[in-house]
């Protein structure tokens, strides 16, 4: 998207309220890679319509879309998974200054190892995943056996700065990241059960439906 047109996105978006305006210029401050504005936007018009009762989040850092997600869905509750201590620290202090916090359960610990604790919190109407990206693969498969049926399965950052639109990449890093981030993509786009489409807002987000029975 251009930027004019984001900045023109971000200049008429409400304010937000202290704490969470707080957690912005930490994670600006400290590298902290959490949504970008007009994507967490995006994604909270998404759940407003879906209304999830339930939802996990793969990949907390200091807990902002947790928060902003408890904010936005006043009646759900939010489980999130973060493996990086101090990130993990950080989201317990801020988290803890709000009255939302009740509606979040924080797991530490890495998500690929986190199944069993987890499905005690499903199944979910909603999942989010937002960590690693060359594991966006098997964090699907583990945890969309824990969705509901009319479940939907977010993903962010598939578009990865447009990367994955690039015929070379020369970090070979970032290379290697793009082409499991591609493989992701295109494996989702032909999974049987869901339904997805990915939309270029933010870093890029999957939305993936559950297709359900219709037999
Ligand atoms: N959703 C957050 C941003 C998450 S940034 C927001 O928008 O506010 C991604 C986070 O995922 C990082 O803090 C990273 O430590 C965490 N992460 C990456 N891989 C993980 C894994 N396998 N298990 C748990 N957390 C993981
Ligand atoms: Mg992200």
């Amino acid at each position: 998207m251009n930027e004019q047109v984001i900045h023109y996105i971000e200049s008429i978006v409400k304010e937000r309220p202290p704490l969470l305006a707080e957690m912005e210029q930490y994670a600006e401050a400290h590298n902290v890679p959490i949504m970008e504005l007009v994507g967490i936007e995006a994604l909270l018009g998404m759940l407003r319509i879906q209304q999830p009762k339930r939802i996990l989040e793969i990949g907390t850092a200091i807990g902002y879309s947790a928060l902003r997600m408890a904010e936005a869905l006043p009646h759900s509750t939010i489980v999130t998974l973060e493996r990086d201590e101090e990130r993990f620290d950080a989201a317990q202090s801020f988290l803890s200054r709000s009255e939302d916090r009740k509606r979040i359960v924080t797991l530490f610990g890495d998500a690929l190892e986190l199944g069993e604790e987890v499905e005690k919190h499903g199944p979910f109407d909603a999942i989010f995943i937002d960590a690693a990206k060359g594991q966006y693969l098997k964090f699907f498969e583990l945890y969309s056996e824990m969705l509901s049926e009319e479940g939907v399965v977010y993903s962010d950052n598939v578009l990865f700065k447009g990367l994955v639109a690039q015929e070379e990449v020369e970090q070979k890093r970032i290379r290697n990241m793009v082409k499991k981030l591609k493989n992701y993509n295109e494996w989702l786009m032909n999974h049987g059960q869901f339904d997805t489409s990915i939309l270029p807002v933010g870093d890029g987000i999957a939305i993936s439906k559950k297709r359900g029975d219709r037999s």
